[in-house]
């Protein structure tokens, strides 16, 4: 009886301390397109990364845009896309606005990572050995995207 009391006591103690954290996690980020695979959501919202060379975006030569898969919010122009040859689409430079960026330490590794500026998912990560003048490559995960032609 005591013990059950205590467990009650401990689970709802720790619900206390956690509830701030998941409602500023709910407010930036947010599951908007009902649809998202799993594999979608554990990239968006865990910062997870698709294996290279599977995404069919890759070969997408197309006029148009690319949209955030969660939100649909504009985020690249198809003539910023470039063939990086790292097996994620890539692109040279995003929309002004589309994203913004953070200092990622994960892996061992200093990376800069952008977000959606709209809805706050993961896209991916940005490095300094772009083709362009800009010097800026954007590494994307496919199924981040949603590709929709001009025509
Ligand atoms: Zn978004």
């Amino acid at each position: 009886m005591k013990r059950k009391f205590l467990k009650l006591f401990g689970s709802s103690f720790l619900a206390f301390f956690l509830l701030p954290f998941k409602i500023s996690f709910s407010e930036t980020k947010k599951i908007i397109n009902k649809n998202l695979t799993d594999e979608q959501k554990n990239i968006l919202f865990n910062k997870g990364t698709e294996r290279p060379f599977s995404s069919p975006l890759l070969n997408e030569k197309r006029k148009g845009f690319y949209h955030c898969a969660n939100c649909g919010a504009k985020l690249f122009n198809s003539n910023s896309k470039f063939d990086s040859n790292t097996g994620w689409p890539s692109f040279t430079t995003a929309l002004p606005g589309a994203f913004k960026t953070k200092i990622d330490y994960s892996f061992g590794m200093k990376r800069t990572e952008y977000y959606c500026s709209n809805c706050g998912v993961h896209h991916g990560h940005v490095f300094d050995d772009g083709p362009d003048a800009n010097g800026k490559r954007f590494c994307n995960n496919g199924l981040c995207l949603i590709f929709k032609p001009t025509n």
